[in-house]
């Protein structure tokens, strides 16, 4: 990704690159388009949308995750009648103020969400264990480099020496901020929640305003439930990319069960690559 600026490139660069992207490779794209729905007929796949249906020969689903927000099940979640929202909808700390809450998940969401109200609100951060934070001196793309690394040594059949986790907490300004101020702790999870309070595994009832989930997100997969290929965990059985029980479909980008570190721009395109390879050797064989 050519970058002019200075530093690390920011959203708008990456949309900016994206847009040019489109344009340089005249890249049909139909927006907005949501497909409701894919079925099979005649040897083909039946694509249904919003708009109007299309008739295709290979799909592939590059729907992501992140319109799939995934909220914990908890006992009792459903009866508490204090805030429950998740971090892909968490608009900043104001709403918070004073409050009592809860910020549920491990990951750096969770982290950097817990820190930013921890200095304007009674916050706990909860995780289901000890999170492991990176040493200050390294940033965020350390991860990628440790993804990029373990799959070349799948590809050369190394064994995999991984020297830390692939979601490790970056420590960013405001988290170690929070553990300047002395407030980057941990609990483990509570028992159940009740209308007002959650009930810690020692029985202690804790009367709470708010939970911000950070519990992550799963795969996007609602479009296909009619092809009948999304199992009870939320993913379709998969050989690489192309799915077992229809080989007309490929699903891209989801995350390690669609090729290592594919939920990444980086680490997605060696899996688009083969996606392709394959899709054009099926059609030239269907031909
Ligand atoms: C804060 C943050 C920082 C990140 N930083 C990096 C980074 O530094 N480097 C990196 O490589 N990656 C980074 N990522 C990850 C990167 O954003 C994702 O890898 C990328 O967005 C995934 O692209 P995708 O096309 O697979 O999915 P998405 O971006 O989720 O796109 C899926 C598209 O499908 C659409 N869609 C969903 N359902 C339907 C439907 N039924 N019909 C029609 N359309 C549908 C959605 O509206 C969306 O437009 C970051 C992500 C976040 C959140």
């Amino acid at each position: 990704m050519p970058y002019q600026g200075e530093g690390t490139p920011g959203a708008t660069d990456v949309v900016t690159y994206l847009d040019a992207y489109e344009r340089r490779y005249q890249l049909d794209v139909r927006r907005p388009v949501r497909v409701t729905s894919v079925t099979e007929r005649d040897r083909r796949l039946e694509i249904h949308t919003d708009k109007s249906d299309w008739s295709a020969s290979a799909v592939v689903s590059a729907t992501g995750t992140w319109s799939n927000p995934y909220i914990a099940a908890y006992p009792g979640s459903a009866e508490f009648r204090g805030v429950q929202v998740h971090s892909a909808l968490y608009d900043g700390p104001t709403a918070f103020v004073g409050q009592k809450v809860l910020v549920v998940g491990g990951g750096n969401s969770g982290a950097q969400i817990y820190a930013e109200l921890s200095s304007v609100a009674k916050a706990q951060w909860v995780t289901q264990q000890e999170p492991t934070f990176l040493p200050d001196e390294v940033d965020g793309r350390v991860l990628f480099e440790r993804a990029t690394e373990r799959l070349r040594a799948q590809q050369e059949g190394r064994p995999v020496e991984m020297s830390g986790g692939l979601g490790d907490i970056v420590m960013v300004p405001p988290v170690k901020d929070a553990r300047e101020r002395g407030v980057l702790h941990t609990v483990r999870p509570f028992a159940h929640m009740t209308e007002t309070c959650v009930v810690w595994p020692n029985g202690v009832e804790e009367q709470i305003d708010a939970v911000v989930w950070c519990t992550g997100f799963r795969p996007a997969l609602d479009h296909l439930t009619s092809l009948g290929v999304v199992r009870t965990d939320g993913r379709v059985a998969v050989d690489g990319t192309r799915s077992l029980s229809q080989p007309r479909l490929w699903c891209v980008g989801y995350g390690e069960w669609t090729g290592s570190a594919s939920a990444t721009l980086i680490g997605v395109m060696r899996s688009a690559r083969s996606t392709a390879l394959e899709i054009d050797a099926a059609l030239t064989t269907d031909s």
